[in-house]
């Protein structure tokens, strides 16, 4: 306790401490709270009591007050000493990073650059006077663009407003003009700097010089340019060569099917015509293989997958190919082993043309013994989890093995390396004179196109085996299509109305070859030669659908297209294209020319008429099918799709059973007066109950053989 003379205790905290100047924070003992006491002064008579007088008072609190202030300034400078330490250390830091930055991007030949919202820089390296030709000094406070062509003004502009708005990187390559007028690529990239509230408030970035590398790609460029150039010219020169092999093929083809439907032809000039067909057929399939890999080393082939029946396709090529081992007295042997699956998604025309050369040649080449096929499959691992898991998973990746084994001559070591080259062929193979070489070549491509590779292993005098897999997806039914059968359409269903057809065609044979063909099933057909003619016959006769070829001299089948299909009338005409082209981006062009369709030639009837039924909605009358025997020694012996497949029908009197003989006195006076637009009508009231002899009667008609029809009518009459 201490005695009264004491004088009050003077608190040192009622000296308010001064501000720190450039601290943020204040140490604690500092506050301003004046509340809070953080020291005393005390003054003490040591002789006795005393009275403090009222000056004394004020005199310690003047001492007290200073004595504050001198220990928080002392306080102040050993923290602001420590605090310019600890600042310069920062810097120092800062500046050793800032210039680890500058060494890298001095290293890799960049200058670093900042540049404010409106595109001015305000901070460039020194680095920049090796690469722009201008110095810091004359850079910042600039923009850029200035130095920039015209043209990349508004691109650079427009990259740097994008990276604002989306506040990410940009990358950008420009042209830069030095002061002596040189121009210079550049390639800026840069990120937006944001302040604390996400706000743009500048860019910042690396510029390089990357004037080397651009003329470089120039000439790669240019070197493409003309290297597709050439590849244009090629392809332009495939496409004319196929139309002008097609063209007359087209005919010969052609022909051979309309002369199939003549039911008074002997056996002998049938097997003539069969001879002319499987000779056509053969000849396309070789321009077709020339096609196929000039496509190939054009790399225009694609792959088309679809879903299809993987166990009916192997039956259809056992049921095609058998006959033409029996015949050599061979064994066809197709062996699947259980799991591989029905259906698969892959390019199903290619595995089968494949499929049909490896087995084609195995029976070409063999002699003695016989040619096996064997199928099997490998799921790969995760398809097989996820199938367990889910029983329905479609998606699951298969790869099918396929082997062709045969008990041929064998191949030598040396002659197996050029199998696969474009026309190579064996000593064998130059024997047989068949062949173009050309087939195991495509082959390896289809089968690289569908992810697996092909091997082949033969031993001389003992047998080859080739061996190739393919990737494929495991697929559902219900996406496989049903592949209707093709049957053989006779004449138009009856009470339809009449169907105008009109045919543009600049090359006669192949003009009446669809024009009669259309004619002999009950069409009313008008032709047209050229794309003036078209236009023309569309605009009097209003044909209900056009066949349209697109090659035509004057005005070809795109602008008559064009110009037909710019009216509302012909908007409402189908119009299917008639092409040669190998192509596939041919279709692409006849479809924007206002083209409906595409057909190309040779074209089998079927798809032609397949085609008026799809965009005329009308209904055929068919020939009843021939047996399935008749049908597959048929198709392996002629081996071809163009087979109409017809049962030739004599015209006989037996043929005019049930049929009343006011019918038949009016057919013969028609005959007589050659008049075919009333024997077709007569013949139209006998469809249904008779469709052979209205077959017969039409296609006689259509090869203006009245006197047939006289004579057997007149027997009847008689
Ligand atoms: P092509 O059969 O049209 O001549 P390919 O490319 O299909 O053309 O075959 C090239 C050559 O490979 C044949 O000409 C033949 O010499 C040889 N070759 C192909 N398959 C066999 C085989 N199974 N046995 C013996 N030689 C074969």
């Amino acid at each position: 306790t201490l005695p009264l003379s004491h004088s009050p205790p003077l608190p040192l905290s009622h000296c308010p401490p001064p501000p720190l100047p450039h601290s943020p924070t204040q140490h604690p003992a500092l506050s301003t709270q004046h509340s809070r006491l953080w020291g005393l002064l005390i003054a003490h008579d040591c002789r006795g009591a005393r009275e403090w007088h009222s000056s004394e008072i004020e005199s310690l609190k003047q001492l007290c007050v200073q004595l504050a202030i001198a220990i928080q300034q002392c306080t102040l400078f050993e923290q602001a000493k420590t605090e310019i330490a600890d600042r310069k250390q920062a810097e120092e830091k800062l500046r050793q990073s800032e210039q680890r930055f500058r060494d890298v991007s001095e290293a890799v030949g960049e200058y670093l650059w900042e540049m404010d919202t409106n595109a001015i820089y305000t901070f460039v390296t020194d680095r920049v006077k090796s690469i722009k030709r201008y110095s810091p000094p004359q850079l910042i406070g600039r923009a850029p663009i200035e130095f920039m062509p015209q043209e990349d003004r508004e691109k650079f502009n427009k990259i740097l407003r994008d990276a604002a708005t989306t506040k990410s990187t940009f990358k950008v390559e420009h042209r830069h003009i030095t002061p002596t007028g040189k121009i210079i690529w550049e390639e800026i990239s840069g990120i937006p700097l944001l302040d604390c509230n996400s706000n743009v408030v500048g860019f910042r970035g690396a510029g390089l010089n990357i004037t080397e590398r651009k003329q470089a790609e120039e000439v790669l460029q240019k070197a493409k340019e003309a290297a597709d150039t050439a590849n244009r010219a090629k392809s332009e020169f495939l496409a004319n060569m196929s139309h002008e092999l097609r063209t007359p093929l087209n005919a010969i083809l052609g022909f051979t099917q309309i002369m199939n439907r003549d039911s008074s032809l002997n056996p002998e000039q049938q097997e003539h015509l069969r001879i002319i067909n499987r000779s056509g057929e053969h000849l396309l399939s070789l321009i077709n293989d020339i096609l196929e890999m000039s496509k190939i080393e054009a790399g225009r082939t694609t792959l088309n997958e679809k879903s299809f029946d993987l166990i009916r396709l192997l039956n259809i090529l056992s049921e095609m190919l058998r006959l033409k081992a029996s015949n050599k007295g061979l064994k066809l042997i197709i062996e699947y082993s259980p799991e591989i699956p029905q259906y698969v998604r892959t390019d199903e025309i290619k595995l089968r043309q494949v499929l049909i050369n490896l087995l084609g040649n195995a029976i070409k080449f063999t002699e003695a013994g016989g040619v096996t096929l064997r199928v099997s499959s490998v799921i790969s691992p995760s398809s097989l989890v996820k199938e367990l898991a889910q029983m329905t998973d479609d998606q699951g990746q298969i790869t099918i093995l396929f082997e062709v084994e045969d008990t041929g001559p064998g191949i030598a070591p040396e002659e197996i390396t050029q199998l696969f080259q474009a026309f190579g062929q064996t000593e064998t193979g130059r024997k047989s004179q068949q062949g173009t070489g050309l087939g195991l070549a495509i082959s390896k491509k289809f089968v690289q196109l569908m992810g697996g590779d092909i091997t082949i292993s033969s031993v001389v005098g003992i047998g080859t085996k080739f061996t190739f897999n393919i990737q494929s997806r495991l697929a559902q039914f219900q996406e496989v299509q049903t592949i209707q059968e093709t049957r053989k359409v006779i004449g138009l269903a009856p009470n339809q109305p009449e169907y105008r057809i009109l045919v543009v065609e600049d090359v006669k044979v192949s003009r009446i070859l669809l024009v009669k063909l259309l004619a002999s099933v009950g069409f009313f057909v008008r032709e047209a030669a050229d794309g003036y003619e078209a236009i023309a016959l569309w605009s009097s006769w209003s044909p209900h659908l056009i066949f349209m070829d697109m090659q035509m001299p004057s005005m070809d089948g795109y602008e008559a297209t064009k110009r037909i299909k710019a009216q509302s009338k012909g908007q409402a005409t189908p119009i299917v294209a008639l092409t040669t082209s190998a192509f596939e981006e041919q279709r692409r062009s006849v479809l924007s020319a206002g083209c409906d369709d595409f057909i190309r030639k040779p074209f089998r009837e079927e798809i032609i008429f397949e085609k008026i039924a799809q965009y005329l909605g009308l209904k055929y009358i068919y020939e009843e099918s021939l047996s399935d025997e008749r049908q597959k020694a048929e198709d392996s012996k002629v081996d071809s799709s163009y087979l109409s497949g017809n049962s030739p029908y004599i015209l006989a009197v037996s043929s005019f059973q049930d049929i009343s003989a006011e019918w038949v006195a009016a057919l013969h006076q028609a005959a007589i007066e050659a008049d075919g637009e009333l024997i077709f009508s007569l013949a139209e009231q006998i469809t249904n109950s008779n469709a052979m002899l209205f077959k017969a009667l039409t296609d006689l008609v259509n090869s203006f053989q009245f006197e047939k029809i006289t004579y057997v009518t007149e027997q009847i009459i008689k």
